[in-house]
């Protein structure tokens, strides 16, 4: 690894007065900016030439992991399939160079677009009407409990301000519905990972009149499926609630069931997950909210224009590529993948829940927890062998959990090289569990201190300089 290149910041390989540009000649003549506006001193950027500044970015970006690089088995929040012809067909200046202020007349292409995509999305949920306006999952969530508290304000129900969120959900869930001012009521989940359903009954007499929705995750946050949905949405009907479908990933549904058949009323999608849209970092995304019949008129204001327009693209190539008749092999193949690598593992890991998954499932860390070697150094000693970690520590139900989705689009012989891989780590953790607990050896930067990062973070360069002084 080049040193002087590797590790500095670009301040660090700064030389007064090199160059890496050139700007084409003033053609405007100078703006005169009042003199109190005017900064005292030159701004203190580096001073780079081209090839350093070329170097030193394309090196730093080649210390990032993606899909693009390695197999990327990160569960619940995972990318999916991003297939590169969306990011063209985005990226078509046509489209790309709109403004939302044009004349409506000149942008009849985008409006087709997004009215089709809306189609689409109909088609594959079984619901009736989509907005996508908002601008991420957790914004559809807000957005789609607005439409719930908009309808049954609309038949002065008023009371009901309480939504059932089951202790499985995602976060994003009580969260949502605390930011749109309802309360919540947590039912608990049984041994086997599902909604206990008997809890929900004693819940729904105790509070039925109070109950404006209940928020349901499927297949859940362990990747199963919720088999008693029927019964579920009956009984919450009956006590005159509206069911909340948490479709943020949608692709193990996509040509198996529908959210609207299963009885669902508001549901929104994450495009960023399961149609395409690289994503992470907090961004780009879009959270589409689709409803029943009826519900279409509350829909709420949730952002300026058109929501997030080229994720729109995205997800409308995406489904067009696939069409019709393939769009349905990407439910079958996200389980196939997640159950074979489940039942590849489980002798060697602790498999809690042991049953058919759809496309993400969970271990609780390692079956043999004598060797002391925990979720964090599996993770870890993955990092060394080329592969994104899992998601680690989370759900919150078991405490070594280790969520493995490794989406639809992979090879069997990326699947099988990873399987390999984790059995070799079980396998070092018996023979060398120092070697694992030390991992990573073979990345730019070793194992952190978490619990200093957490407690002092160094946020800015000169902080570092003085901490190293
Ligand atoms: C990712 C996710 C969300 C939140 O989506 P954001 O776009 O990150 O706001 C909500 N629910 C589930 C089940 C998710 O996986």
């Amino acid at each position: 690894m080049n040193n002087r290149l590797y590790g500095n910041l670009i301040f660090e390989l700064s030389q007064e007065g090199r160059k890496g540009y050139s700007l084409p000649k003033n053609r405007f003549g100078n703006y005169d900016i009042p003199a109190e506006l005017r900064r005292k001193d030159d701004a203190a950027l580096p001073e780079c030439d081209e090839m350093t500044v070329v170097r030193h970015y394309t090196n730093l970006s080649a210390n990032n992991f993606g899909v693009d690089n390695g197999f990327y088995p990160l569960g619940s929040c995972t990318m999916k399939y991003n297939p590169k012809i969306d990011e063209e067909i985005a990226a078509l200046p046509q489209f790309a160079n709109l403004h939302p202020l044009q004349p409506a007349e000149t942008t009849k292409g985008a409006e087709a677009i997004c009215t089709l995509l809306c189609k689409s999305l109909c088609e594959l949920t079984g619901l009736y009407a989509f907005t996508l306006k908002p601008f991420a999952g957790a914004h559809g969530e807000l957005t789609g409990l607005m439409v719930i508290k908009k309808y049954h304000e609309s038949r002065g129900d008023d009371a009901r301000r309480l939504v059932i969120v089951p202790d499985s959900a995602h976060g994003t869930n009580p969260a949502s519905a605390a930011v749109c001012g309802l309360d919540i009521i947590e039912v608990k989940s049984l041994s086997n990972g599902t909604v206990d359903v008997e809890a929900l009954k004693t819940l729904l007499s105790e509070h039925g009149s109070e109950i404006a929705a209940m928020m349901m995750t499927n297949p859940n946050t362990l990747g199963l499926f919720e088999r008693q949905i029927p019964m579920i949405e009956k009984m919450v009907h009956e006590a005159g609630g509206l069911m909340y479908y948490d479709g943020a990933n949608l692709n193990p549904m996509l040509g198996a069931c529908r959210p609207g058949d299963m009885g669902f009323d508001v549901m929104h999608i994450n495009l960023h997950k399961t149609f395409s849209t690289p994503h992470g970092g907090g961004g780009p995304g879009a959270g589409p909210v689709g409803v029943r019949k009826g519900l279409e008129r509350f829909f709420p204001e949730v952002s300026p224009y058109h929501g997030n327009f080229a994720v729109a693209m995205r997800a409308y190539a995406y489904i067009l590529s696939l069409g019709r008749e393939h769009i349905k092999e990407v439910g079958p193949l996200a389980t196939l993948n997640a159950n074979y690598i489940k039942e590849s593992l489980k002798d060697v890991y602790e498999l809690p829940i042991d049953t058919t998954c759809c496309h993400e499932f969970v271990f609780d860390g390692l079956k043999d927890k004598s060797t002391g070697v925990t979720t964090m150094d599996v993770a870890k000693r993955l990092l060394d062998y080329g592969y994104h970690a899992p998601t680690i520590y989370f759900p919150l139900l078991f405490h070594e959990s280790l969520m493995i989705e490794p989406t639809e689009n992979e090879s069997k012989e990326t699947i099988d090289g990873f399987i390999a891989v984790m059995r070799k780590i079980a396998e070092e953790a018996k023979t060398d569990p120092e070697l694992v607990k030390s991992a990573p050896h073979n990345t730019p930067i070793g194992r952190v201190d978490d619990v200093l990062a957490a407690k002092h973070p160094v946020t800015t360069y000169k902080q570092m300089l003085n901490d190293n002084n």
